[in-house]
């Protein structure tokens, strides 16, 4: 066994210094493992801490991609807490939001929505642009899945530095959804992203949705799927701002052509979904690349028309308003059904519509002056 010299302050001296070593030499030695203890401390196993509003709006602003996705998940919490902390860090942002062109982009599920928005996508990053990807997907709070979950899809696009993709928020119904990813593209604009694509399945009510957050609506369609399975019936056609039909390469060509020619003699007779722009159709392919800039140079140039004309400021406007009045909505509904004494009363009301016994119009007044007198 070596022999150490213990010195005054606990700490061994090692067995060879320099023979001129004075108090100062640096390998003097802590005492080590003792009794199975570590000389060190143990401390509290680090937990992440939640960060402050403040460092959340300087890491949006700087553009901290980490800090990004923090936030986030703090505006998709459902936590009471977070919420109002979320809205404190969105307060702060909203004057950094704005600077972006919000694109929504439709189509029934295999139309080529994923594999259009990586093409075009990596064409925008390439040319300077910062792109975020959002999705709206309606089904995602019950299958639990989401439309961009699957990895395999923009595998290019999800590894550059200049794009930001994020699923679709799990859990809510769809007007929860809907705050979550209007309030992630407010946060994704402070971040510096100047695209923001947002992606929904065509399921009708998810398109109209979305198309009261974006300034255009682009339609993506294929030949052959039949029209009612690509959401025509629904109306999904009057409120897009240009239609994509996507395939159109090798033996698709000449059909998606021909739809072309068909869909713009369509669009000739709906009105507008946007004043003063005339919604056309194109072909392209998102898998060899062709008719994908085009698109682009339809969605700039109806910014900067709808900029001039003003069309472009008002929309805006008008969506602020309506989501205004569409939380409030919300809001009353939930605080009305979750009013102790509306439940209480609920039931026999209900009953009593049932069998025919009272009015539903009266039953609606009775209920709502059960709450009035609910003081
Ligand atoms: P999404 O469900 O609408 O997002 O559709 P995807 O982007 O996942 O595409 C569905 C399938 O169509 C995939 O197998 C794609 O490779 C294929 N696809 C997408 N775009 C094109 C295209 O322009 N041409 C051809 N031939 N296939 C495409």
């Amino acid at each position: 066994m070596t022999t150490v010299f213990m010195t005054d302050d606990n700490t061994y001296k090692p067995e060879w210094t320099p023979p001129d070593a004075d108090d100062a030499f640096a390998s003097r030695v802590m005492r080590g493992v003792l009794n199975d203890q570590d000389a060190i401390t143990p401390t509290e196993p680090t937990r992440r801490r939640g960060l402050s509003v403040e460092q959340h709006v300087q890491g949006v602003l700087n553009g901290d991609r980490a800090t990004l996705a923090r936030t986030i998940t703090l505006i998709e919490s459902n936590a009471p807490a977070h919420f109002d902390k979320a809205q404190a860090v969105l307060r702060d942002l909203l004057p950094h939001t704005g600077d972006a062109v919000r694109v929504g982009i439709t189509g029934v599920p295999g139309a080529g929505k994923s594999t259009l928005i990586e093409a075009l996508g990596v064409q925008l990053t390439e040319a300077g642009h910062k792109v975020a990807v959002l999705a709206v997907d309606p089904t995602s709070s019950v299958t639990g899945g989401s439309i961009l979950g699957d990895k395999t899809r923009m595998e290019t696009l999800s590894r550059d530095p200049n794009a930001y993709i994020r699923p679709s928020p799990t859990g809510g119904m769809l007007g929860g959804v809907a705050r979550k990813t209007r309030e992630t593209l407010l946060v994704c604009e402070a971040a510096g992203f100047d695209v923001v694509l947002i992606e929904t399945v065509g399921t009708g009510q998810s398109e109209i949705t979305v198309r009261g957050m974006v300034d255009f609506f682009l339609l993506v369609l294929i030949t052959g799927a039949g029209d009612e399975l690509q959401g025509i019936k629904k109306g999904v056609v009057e409120i897009a701002d240009a239609i994509v039909i996507n395939k159109a390469d090798g033996p698709n060509k000449i059909p998606a052509g021909a739809a072309r020619a068909e869909y713009n003699r369509a669009l000739h007779y709906l009105t507008p979904a946007t004043e003063g722009w005339r919604p056309r159709a194109y072909t392209a392919s998102a898998l060899t690349g062709e008719g994908i800039e085009a698109i682009w140079d339809v969605i700039t140039s109806f910014q900067a028309k709808m900029t001039a004309s003003g069309v472009f400021q008002r929309r805006r406007q008008q969506q602020n308003r309506e989501w205004m009045h569409a939380l409030v909505e919300a809001q009353l509904k939930a605080f009305f059904f979750s009013n102790p004494a509306v439940k209480a009363a609920l039931p026999e009301i209900e009953a009593a519509v049932m069998n025919g016994t009272l009015p539903a119009t009266q039953a609606a007044r009775d209920l709502l002056r059960v709450i009035a007198q609910d003081k």
